[in-house]
């Protein structure tokens, strides 16, 4: 959970849904095809408090970047509430969102895509100064673009502020793409796999700069499918499924003690030291998730080792679990 003296809910989102049409296509509109949904996002709600990590953890496919795309408005949301720093920013126009824009950066998996080629390290973070109009004389934009690049670990910054993407590691475009972020000062960070596409290598070193800024009071919304890098990093975990929201609660919780079986199935394939802790390792069958055609009642039962009859007709809701911290919370019929 947030560490004491955390602000609480920094980001708070209620009830999110994000729906998107499937294109027909040319044939599919001549034939008068049924106009088919996807539904990304269906019904989710978390929070972030300012100095806390929450990872949002699932199967490709599950709604998890969608949902991070829907709070900072990237893609329009159908439902719900989006809360930030107090400011309802669901309903906001393009000029509202400006200053807010500033306050929740996002970074991405691929820092080889992320960034500008042809923009050199400097370039690249004064880019977001310049868009924001923030600092009008050029030594004081220098000045912050080095602050930036020390807090992301470029350091000296002198090193590297000349370069260009391709005269850097994966690992260092990665932090270059974080002091970008962190040259505006938000308060809230979405990572969305972070360390996915680099080296097993360098992956720990920009685990432990997302921790450190969590722990300078930063908010970090973390997407990732990997639930052991949640599991060491996160003070909490929120499974997805199928664009819901399955199982939340503080992670070491979550992990130790996993009560939906999805969960279940996830930490069991997760690789473990200890023999003590190994589980026999729980293939999910049947169909992969369609959020398309989202199945009746428990939308996990087709693939659930657990369901009953009654599985298929009623769609649990997240609620407590008698018996465990209240904040740790499933939707299974079962519990
Ligand atoms: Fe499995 Fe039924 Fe629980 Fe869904 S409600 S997770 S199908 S046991």
């Amino acid at each position: 959970m947030a560490p004491p003296g955390a602000d609480a809910r920094l980001l708070d989102v209620e009830g999110l849904i994000a729906r998107y049409p499937v294109p027909r296509g040319l044939l599919g509109a001549v034939m008068r095809r049924p106009q088919l949904t996807v539904k990304a996002v269906d019904g989710v709600s978390f929070s972030v408090a300012a100095g806390e990590m929450v990872a949002l953890v699932g199967e490709s496919g599950c709604g998890k970047t969608t949902t991070a795309q829907t709070v900072i408005r990237m893609v329009e949301h159908q439902g719900g509430s989006i809360r930030f720093d107090g400011t309802e920013i669901g309903s906001l126009n393009p000029r509202e969102l400006r200053p807010l824009r500033r306050e929740i950066q996002i970074i991405y998996q691929d820092p080889y895509e992320s960034l500008d080629p042809r923009f050199t390290v400097r370039d690249t973070i004064e880019e977001p100064i310049r868009v924001h109009s923030l600092v009008a004389r050029s030594e004081d934009r220098e000045a912050k673009v080095h602050e930036a690049m020390e807090r992301a670990g470029l350091t000296p910054p002198e090193l590297f502020i000349d370069r260009y993407p391709h005269e850097l590691s994966g690992g260092q475009r990665q932090r270059v793409a974080i002091a970008a972020a962190l040259v505006l000062e938000p308060k809230l960070l979405i990572a969305d796999e972070p360390v996915s596409m680099l080296d097993v290598s360098v992956r720990a070193g920009i685990l432990a700069l997302l921790d450190g800024l969590r722990r300078d009071g930063m908010g970090v919304l973390m997407i990732t499918h990997d639930l052991s890098t949640a599991a060491h990093f996160a003070d909490r975990i929120a499974v997805m499924y199928l664009g819901r929201i399955v199982e939340e609660g503080p992670a070491r919780e979550v992990v130790r003690n996993p009560q939906h079986p999805y969960t279940k199935a996830l930490i069991s394939v997760v690789p473990r030291r200890d023999p003590d802790q190994r589980t026999v390792p729980q293939i999910l069958i049947g169909e992969t998730p369609n959020p398309v055609n989202v199945p009746p009642g428990c939308r996990f039962h087709p693939r659930c080792p657990a369901a009953e009859g009654r599985c298929k007709e009623t769609d649990p809701e997240l609620r407590e679990v008698v018996g465990l911290d209240p904040l740790h919370r499933a939707a299974c019929l079962l519990l």
